[in-house]
């Protein structure tokens, strides 16, 4: 899912074909699992030979990912020296294109956001000034990032994915952006690898990182914005189906009769709870004469409703307790189809609480086999409105630290403390 030519890609920090990939990854991965370790204790926790990993830390110490930290109090014998991650070395990108709006995040090495920068945007009616906005929001969140080697951008899109083509977002659900290729464009400019990914996927992957979906390797992740997703994590990773399209639960039919999809069907649930679907169906009940304090609403936006709603207006209330039964209705399906130990619901129509979460299970017991219910949680997503960037960004920390190669060389500025902190410990086990 990477873009990253080759063609345009000179300088490899390691190369993991003769640098034994397997191996540096599982040292790597216990690396920054355990944050500080010495090469006996990788040795140990590896089960690789002593000489194996003492080969593998000093091409780790050679491409600049790993530092010798300190020296550990002797336990006996000579004392070892403590590896860490460079974590200060490096960031990422994560951004999200919504529907309508943009959000770029700079994250470390521990999923922590550095630098935040979001605007709302007409991305589906928009390419070029949302690519423009784009390089903008995240030229912002670089301020300040210098000295740190930019490993890649992962970028979430409000479309499913082609494996097969992952630079090309699908024109049945952003027809205007059928030309445009986001990740060549990126990486382009920033000269990083690219990631492109389904919004909904990220969420998942956010989730299984740092939030609900930590202890969790079957669940769920469903996502209620302007378009409604779900990303689904087995075994502990995204499934995608044959061509990337698993998990567009939006385009699930709800109601036959419904209203009309963007995706040319009718009653999709995407028609039925998308944020602009929810203020249509409001503006059709005001202009049919409906009495609600919705009519003072300018501009009339989901959050002026759930605003009413919480508020107490009778209009409102209905809107978002119709759209919590239809949910719940798309979630009985998705237990019953999936049997996922946990639901993690996200977007901003999660923000209405009890009003929308309370008919959402009431349908959802009604329709979900018993068994199904007793074993699946449903949860709000706790990572709030940066899950689907976060997750974007730590797709890209998740695919550096399975191939080492990706983390770029160090610039000239961090050649110096490198070279010196490398220089200074020349004790070797
Ligand atoms: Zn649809």
């Amino acid at each position: 899912m990477f873009i990253r030519p080759d063609n345009k890609l000179t300088q490899r920090a390691v190369d993991t074909s003769s640098m034994r990939s397997h191996n540096s990854r599982l040292l790597l991965e216990l690396l920054w699992r355990a944050g500080e370790l010495s090469r006996a204790d990788l040795a140990r926790e590896s089960g690789l030979s002593r000489s194996t990993v003492s080969a593998i830390v000093a091409d780790l110490l050679d491409a600049g990912i790993v530092s010798e930290s300190h020296v550990a109090p002797s336990q006996g014998g000579r004392p070892p020296i403590v590896l860490r991650i460079e974590e200060d070395r490096f960031c990422i990108v994560g951004v999200e294109l919504g529907a309508s709006h943009i959000t770029a995040l700079r994250i470390d090495l521990r999923g922590r956001v550095r630098a935040e920068a979001s605007r709302e945007h007409p991305v589906e009616h928009d390419p070029a000034g949302s690519m423009a906005l784009l390089f903008t929001l995240i030229d912002q969140v670089l301020v300040g990032s210098q000295g740190s080697a930019l490993v890649g951008v992962g970028l979430a899109v409000p479309c499913p994915i082609d494996p097969r083509q992952p630079d090309r977002l699908s024109t049945r659900i952003l027809p205007r952006w059928g030309e445009v290729r986001p990740g060549t464009e990126l990486f382009e400019r920033y000269g990083a690898s690219v990631l492109v990914d389904n919004d909904a996927n990220l969420g998942a992957v956010a989730e299984r990182w740092w939030g609900a979906g930590q202890a969790a390797a079957d669940f769920s992740y469903v996502k209620v914005a302007t378009g409604v997703g779900s990303g689904h994590i087995f075994g502990g990773e995204v499934y995608r189906g044959a061509y990337g399209i698993a998990g567009e639960i939006g385009h699930t039919a709800i109601d036959p009769a419904g209203p009309p999809c963007r995706c040319g069907r009718q009653g999709c649930l995407e028609a039925m709870i998308g944020s602009a679907s929810m203020v249509r169906r409001a503006r059709e009940q005001l202009a049919a004469g409906v009495e609600s304090a919705l009519r003072a609403a300018s501009p009339l936006t989901l959050g002026a409703i759930l605003g009413a709603a919480r508020a107490g207006d009778t209009l409102a209330l209905r809107i978002v307790g119709e759209a919590g039964q239809y949910l719940g209705i798309a979630v009985a399906n998705l237990v019953n189809l999936l049997n996922p130990s946990l639901v993690v619901l996200g977007g901003p129509l999660t923000e209405a609480g009890a009003l929308i979460l309370e008919p959402m299970q009431r349908e959802l017991h009604e329709r979900a086999l018993w068994t199904s219910i007793e074993t699946t949680d449903v949860r709000v997503s706790a990572l709030g409105h940066r899950a689907i960037a976060l997750g974007a960004g730590t797709a890209v920390l998740h695919a550096a630290l399975q191939d080492p190669s990706l983390f770029p060389v160090p610039g000239p500025a961090l050649r110096g403390p490198l070279l010196a902190s490398a220089s200074s410990s020349n004790v070797h086990p």
